[in-house]
């Protein structure tokens, strides 16, 4: 099932997530939601706030990235359940990112290139591994979901102060998307 995708506004983009047991009701559909609306949405990245769904998850699919500039490297698609960021390294690079939540808005967003975390699987069993470049950011960006930051809160002030119009329209839902949203103002 195609979720709506909650839109810049939404309070539950701006709340710090609660870790998910075993008994999360409907675990494995929600999952398999997650992921259909990731696609659907042509994302390379869902987390569970964005669509309504107060949990720490979220799922990556970095692969059409690689794809898209072929550059070296194959992404990855996993599932993260109750991650922890143990370190991110490196020299910070930026990189234009967007966001479901945030249609039609890009901006360049300053991170580390090298991570390390620990998070389970969908049969809740725990890894620790460490992933760079692309993918690296996409779980940076996702992770960030579940603290209730957005790559724009990432931004210098003059650059928020330069979307400030479009953000408002988003959040009253003049913006032209093809996937369903949920709008705060309407
Ligand atoms: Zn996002």
């Amino acid at each position: 099932m195609i979720m709506p995708v909650y839109a810049y506004g939404e309070p539950i983009l701006k709340e710090i997530a609660g870790e998910i047991s075993r008994s999360f009701p409907n675990l494995e559909k929600f999952i398999a939601d997650m992921w259909e609306t990731m696609y659907h949405t042509n994302g390379v990245g869902l987390a569970a706030p964005q669509v309504g769904v107060s949990a720490r998850m979220f799922v990556v699919d970095s692969t059409p990235m690689y794809n898209e500039d072929g550059s070296e490297g194959v992404g990855t698609k996993k599932i993260f359940i109750n991650p922890e960021m143990l370190v991110e390294s490196g020299v910070p690079w930026h990189y234009e990112e967007g966001c479901l939540s945030i249609p039609g808005i890009r901006e360049n967003v300053q991170r580390r290139p090298e991570i390390k975390i620990s998070y389970y699987d969908d049969n809740f069993e725990k890894h620790t591994e460490t992933f760079d470049g692309y993918t690296a950011r996409v779980i940076q960006h996702e992770f960030d979901h579940l603290n209730g930051v957005l790559f724009i809160d990432k931004i210098s002030p003059l650059k928020k102060q330069l979307i400030k119009g479009k953000l408002s329209e988003i959040q009253k839902g003049f913006v032209k998307v093809d996937y369903k949203m949920k709008f705060p103002k309407r």
